[in-house]
């Protein structure tokens, strides 16, 4: 009896030893141990001994039952860190390695170049003022003096918004102007920025660009002030006070006398040439560039929105801010703004 029980005992370490999973251990474990296992059966067989050897015997069963219960729960444990170490193994992590940054975007160049100009323009007391980007015909066009028959108006020109009567995609930041003076008094002294529209597609136009206004009214304004304002603030936009500005008579429905703004360029200060004596690309040459259309305000557009014209006279302005920053920036084709390619514009 004593030698059957010894046998177990090793059979029972030596396939031990060998299981290699969880269940397999389990297996082992209820053929050998389990209430109908092997060892029960050697158990049973003790009824059969004399007393003596019941005491002796039975010692000896029970002792190699705990120890073999022992060496499973070991089994179990060795099995589990072995597998806790494949884990290790296969999804470690490295605390010390540098996190991934997020991906984050940038300021665009022409949302900085806005922010530069409210800076410029607010040194010398200009307000900022906002509007629609999408405008009804009567503040669009009516109020500021642009007959139907106008091309401005044109089908060719402008987004109409479908069923939606006389609304457009604002063509132009001057209908700011006459919401800002329908509710102020003046004197006004105002810019506003933004996106405006046209159907317009090529490498220097696009169908949403953006426009600077600029506004003063007050009593007593004068070209002069104009020519003041236009040249100080050119010269803080291209940071050269050796620019100098020109103004060439030009139409625009709502100023009287309107003017196209010429400035020196940037690049060859007026010269047509750059210092090794090639020709300035820029300019063409001619040392000049159009940079904006102004005027001071026509007498009907202060009345439309009862202004006395007697008593005030102002002066408005709009900039291409698109071409501004491509001028200032070197910038060769506005697509480049609007393809959002952040090599791009994390340059800037
Ligand atoms: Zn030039």
């Amino acid at each position: 009896m004593k030698s059957k029980i010894e046998k177990l005992k090793s059979e029972m370490l030596t396939v031990l030893k060998k299981a290699d999973s969880h269940d397999t251990v389990r297996d082992l474990e209820i053929k050998y141990l389990g209430r109908k296992g092997l060892f029960v059966d050697i158990m049973k067989s003790l009824k059969d001994l004399s007393d003596e050897d019941k005491r002796t015997v039975g010692k000896l069963a029970n002792e190699t039952k705990t120890e073999l219960e022992v060496a499973v729960q070991k089994r179990y444990a060795e099995l589990e860190m072995a597998e806790l170490g494949e884990i290790a193994e296969k999804e470690w992590l490295d605390v010390t390695v540098p996190g991934k940054k997020p991906l984050i975007g940038h300021r665009h160049l022409i949302s900085k170049f806005m922010d530069d100009l409210e800076v410029i323009f607010a040194k010398m007391g200009f307000a900022v003022a906002g509007g629609p980007d999408i405008e009804t015909e009567h503040y669009c066009f009516n109020q500021l003096n642009i007959p139907p028959d106008h091309p401005a108006r044109d089908m060719q020109d402008t987004f109409w918004i479908k069923n939606l009567k006389d609304t457009v995609l604002r063509t132009q930041t001057s209908p700011v102007q006459i919401r800002y003076m329908e509710s102020h008094e003046p004197p006004v002294r105002i810019i506003a920025m933004g996106r405006t529209f046209r159907k317009d597609s090529d490498a220097t136009h696009s169908p949403m660009f953006h426009q600077l206004e600029g506004l003063m009214v007050d009593e007593n304004v004068s070209m002069a002030n104009l020519k003041a304002v236009m040249t100080h603030v050119l010269q803080q936009i291209f940071e050269d006070p050796s620019i100098k500005t020109r103004f060439r008579i030009s139409y625009f429905p709502f100023v009287e006398p309107g003017m196209e703004v010429d400035c020196t360029c940037p690049i060859c200060h007026g010269d047509g040439k750059i210092s090794d004596g090639t020709p300035c690309r820029l300019c063409k040459q001619c040392g000049w560039l159009e940079i904006a259309g102004a005027g001071m305000v026509h007498p009907q557009v202060l009345e439309n929105v009862g202004y006395d014209s007697k008593k005030y006279t102002g002066f408005a302005f709009g900039l291409g801010l698109d071409r501004m920053v491509m001028i200032k920036y070197r910038i060769n084709h506005l697509r480049l703004f609007f393809e959002n390619d952040l090599r791009f514009i994390r340059q800037f």
